[in-house]
């Protein structure tokens, strides 16, 4: 079962399950993700679709040995999202969490949890280990989501050492690629939109913050190591090539052969808190055997075309 499927990391985890040869059952609202990511997938007749809240009770979802291994990725993720549909966001980190760990605990599956790197904050220890417990604002406009995802660490902790589930916890860095939707307001999705219209290039802040941008097939090949890998977790799933905004933006010019100005602005008020640097240390995911393999801009080039054929751009 892949909860969140129709997102953007969901559906492509779909079509990996489905290439496998498993029968996948996705779950999804819909509230950020997207039928249309799930084409390939829904015309597999090893896929089930199933529109559904998770934060809502799940009873007649399943029975014991009916599922194996429980993906739970339901929860939007852009910071845009955390502006209009907070309580949205902590229902679905909280109850969710919950009503997925039940379902796992009644069928004997092996659940996991795809946390974020959001749980370190803006961290004071760069680059970010498994065992920093991070630097997170409970009351700032990212609180809705880190908070969220910080309580379905807990709970699914507790359910792990109190009721015996079978559980792994992995904190995904930020990962790119096709299928993001256009409009989500994360900063690839920005720029793209932006170089291909020839838009200018709203870098936040000074530019000189950092991420470190995991390609969605590496990230989609971390996640099912966890699930393999029999650890607990955490574990960070991301890439640590470090970039800043400012490089960024620059590079999406570049590779668009765009005309696109690139233009520093304020940060907005809604981002108050945005995280100086980012970036895992993956350590622990090496020892499952698992490492990102696809370079930045071969990323972004695939993400590109993707981009420019959805908005119908000349890419
Ligand atoms: P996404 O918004 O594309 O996908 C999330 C999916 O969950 C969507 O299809 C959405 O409709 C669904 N969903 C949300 N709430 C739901 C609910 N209550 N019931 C059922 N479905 C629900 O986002 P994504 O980037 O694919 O992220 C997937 C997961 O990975 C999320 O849990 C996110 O927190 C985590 N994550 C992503 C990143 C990243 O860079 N993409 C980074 C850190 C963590
Ligand atoms: N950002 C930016 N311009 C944009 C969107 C985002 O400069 O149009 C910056 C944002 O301030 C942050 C970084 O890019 O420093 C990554 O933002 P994103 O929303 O992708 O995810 P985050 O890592 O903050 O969750």
């Amino acid at each position: 079962m892949v909860a969140g499927a129709a997102g953007f990391i969901g559906s492509h985890l779909c079509d990996r399950l489905l290439a496998e040869g498993r029968t996948v059952v996705g779950v999804d609202n819909l509230v950020t993700g997207r039928l249309a990511n799930l084409a390939g997938a829904l015309a597999n007749p090893a896929f089930t679709f199933v529109q559904r809240d998770v934060a809502l009770p799940l009873p007649a979802l399943a029975t014991a040995g009916d599922i194996a291994e429980i993906f739970h990725l339901a929860s939007p993720a852009s910071p845009a999202d955390f502006a209009t549909i907070p309580l949205e966001i902590m229902e679905t980190g909280s109850n969710g969490t919950k009503h997925l760990l039940q379902l796992a605990e009644r069928c004997g599956a092996r659940l996991l949890l795809a946390s974020t790197s959001e749980v370190y904050g803006d961290p004071e220890v760069h680059p970010q280990v498994e065992t920093y417990c991070g630097n997170v604002d409970p009351i700032g406009p990212r609180s809705c989501y880190d908070e969220a995802k910080r309580f379905a660490e807990a709970l699914t902790s507790a359910y792990r050492r109190h009721r015996g589930t079978d559980t792994v916890i992995i904190r995904i860095f930020n990962t790119y690629g096709p299928r993001m939707r256009p409009d989500d307001g994360r900063v690839l999705t920005n720029f793209i939109a932006q170089a291909l219209r020839g838009e200018p290039i709203t870098v936040f802040g000074d530019g000189t913050q950092t991420r470190s941008f995991c390609y969605v097939d590496d990230q989609v090949a971390g996640i099912l190591a966890a699930m393999r890998g029999g650890t607990a977790g955490p574990v960070n799933i991301g890439n640590p090539d470090e970039v800043t905004i400012l490089h960024l933006a620059h590079t999406v010019v570049r590779l668009t052969g765009s005309a696109s100005a690139v233009a520093v602005v304020p940060l907005p008020g809604e981002r108050a808190g945005d995280p100086a640097r980012r970036k895992p240390d993956i350590t622990r995911a090496g020892a499952l055997g698992w490492a990102p393999t696809v370079a930045l801009e071969d990323g972004l080039r695939a993400m590109i075309a993707a981009t420019a054929a959805e908005l119908g751009l000349p890419g």
